[in-house]
């Protein structure tokens, strides 16, 4: 069962939603475009359905009412010490991708009690990882958009992006229509689709 406790504590994935485009994010968290309630999915457990297997665990659920977060880590690496490892696909990583993994990183040493400086992201496109060190500048953007999530409601919905190149690959461009709404509503949509 869903909290309000557990609706206060934001799912860590969304902060990547979020910084790609906070409309979207709403479309997902308001217009349930995915079929199914987004927050009652991916908030209620911890630890479920964790294994580990030579080196790496996978699946690893985590919340902290401390940080008011909560998400499902896929992978960790575990040679040495316990390693968030992020999996994208494409072969470029963005600032966005960069802030999630840094929440993973600071749920994991909440739940550990010791520092968790460093985190992968691994690029499906180019069968790499990049060893991503967390800095103060990740730490606040988590807290900041996290922030900003809590302060989303239905009545308030948040403008197109800038980037219409996002738009081409959002998979809730059909509720959001940014290309209709410029073509109807020339004088507010044209500046803040244009790429
Ligand atoms: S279609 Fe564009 S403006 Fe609309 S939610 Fe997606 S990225 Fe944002």
């Amino acid at each position: 069962m869903t909290t309000e406790e557990d609706l206060d504590l934001v799912n860590v994935s969304d902060l990547n939603q979020y910084l790609y485009c906070p409309r979207r994010l709403y479309y997902l968290m308001f217009y349930n475009t995915q079929g199914l309630n987004y927050y009652l999915v991916d908030g209620r457990s911890k630890h479920a359905n964790q294994s580990r297997r030579g080196g790496w665990y996978r699946e690893m659920y985590l919340r902290s009412e401390r940080l008011r977060l909560h998400g499902k880590i896929d992978l960790l690496e575990s040679k040495t010490r316990l390693t968030p490892v992020e999996r994208k696909h494409g072969d470029s990583y963005f600032d966005n991708d960069e802030v999630q993994l840094a929440a993973y990183c600071m749920l994991l040493e909440d739940y550990l009690d010791e520092p968790v400086r460093m985190g992968y992201l691994y690029l499906f496109g180019t069968n790499e990882r990049y060893a991503i060190e967390i800095t103060d500048w990740h730490r606040e953007k988590v807290v900041e958009t996290a922030e900003a999530i809590r302060r989303m409601s239905l009545e308030r919905i948040p403008d197109f992006t800038d980037n219409a190149k996002k738009c081409e690959k959002c998979s809730t461009v059909q509720y959001c229509m940014p290309f209709e709404t410029r073509m109807l509503e020339k004088d507010r949509a044209v500046r803040k689709v244009r790429a």
